[in-house]
């Protein structure tokens, strides 16, 4: 869990929702800071009724994807992770850290590009330690043809060249504009059914908050073995397969909770 962030003053550690108030004072905060759009507010809002029905933890199909996509990036050439506003302001730590391990620089794309926002953002990975961060020179971006958003602007140093992206809680567009680039895509996201992680090779259906720790817990295992044993697991991990079983799995969490849920009542 980051420990980025203050503590909402307002809420008592024992409320038996801190966890999610913390977080989403981190982002309001990162508003206030411009690191988060508006719109990232409304998107965590989507994602956070995914992690209910979810039963908010990391699940053990997410686990599976979380290995395949750490496997994928220690064996790609150019991996790199696109960092948005709401990834910044909840995890900006682990982003750090991830990168780190796994040797893949952090590149800031944004589709608000709101006067100071990429500075803002800057401000925030190197609080947390990074020391080399890209998408930052617009003067130095190009364009990915296929997208139209103000997130066809890359770094021609980063996503520009990089065989696998790594774009923790994307939009479907650029999810398929990077795909039909030929790019591998790995994306954290609580909605299975996203287009986005429809159009993923990886999809790590999760929230950020849990998955980039896990992430970090999986690459300092698997860094150690070969890549012939890595190849593998990316070789037996089956998107499809792992996206219809975490809806199996969100059917069964709903089926439980007709009984389970009146319990608190009592
Ligand atoms: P798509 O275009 O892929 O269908 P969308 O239009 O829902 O997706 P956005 O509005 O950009 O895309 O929302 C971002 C996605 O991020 C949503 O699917 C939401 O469930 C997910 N999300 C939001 N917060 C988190 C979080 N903390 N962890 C993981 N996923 C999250």
């Amino acid at each position: 869990m980051s420990k980025q962030g203050n503590k909402p003053s307002h809420v008592p550690e024992d409320h038996p929702r801190f966890e999610s108030l913390k977080h989403r004072h981190d982002l309001i905060e990162g508003m206030k800071n411009l690191i988060v759009a508006e719109a990232g507010l409304i998107a965590h809002g989507r994602g956070e009724c995914f992690d209910y029905i979810l039963g908010e933890k990391t699940n053990k199909t997410a686990l599976e994807a979380i290995k395949a996509a750490v496997a994928l990036l220690l064996v790609s050439d150019h991996p790199i992770i696109s960092v948005n506003g709401n990834v910044a302001a909840l995890v900006p730590e682990e982003l750090v850290k991830l990168s780190t391990i796994i040797s893949a620089p952090l590149e800031i794309n944004l589709f608000y590009r709101k006067e100071g926002r990429i500075e803002a953002i800057t401000n925030a990975l190197k609080k947390a330690g990074a020391t080399n961060i890209l998408g930052t020179d617009e003067s130095t971006m190009v364009e990915i043809e296929e997208l139209r958003s103000n997130r066809r602007l890359v770094d021609p140093n980063g996503i520009k060249i990089a065989d696998t992206v790594f774009v923790p809680l994307e939009d479907g567009d650029r999810t398929e504009a990077l795909k039909k680039l030929g790019k591998r895509v790995i994306t954290v996201d609580l909605n299975p059914i996203s287009r986005t992680a429809l159009w993923a090779d990886i999809s790590i259906v999760d929230n950020i908050v849990r998955a980039l720790p896990a992430m970090i817990e999986m690459a300092t295992k698997l860094r150690k073995l070969p890549s012939e044993e890595l190849n593998q697991i990316i070789f037996t991990f089956n998107n499809k397969k792992n996206i219809q079983d975490t809806l199996e799995l969100i059917k069964n969490y709903i089926e439980s909770q007709k009984e389970e849920a009146f319990k608190i009542l009592k």
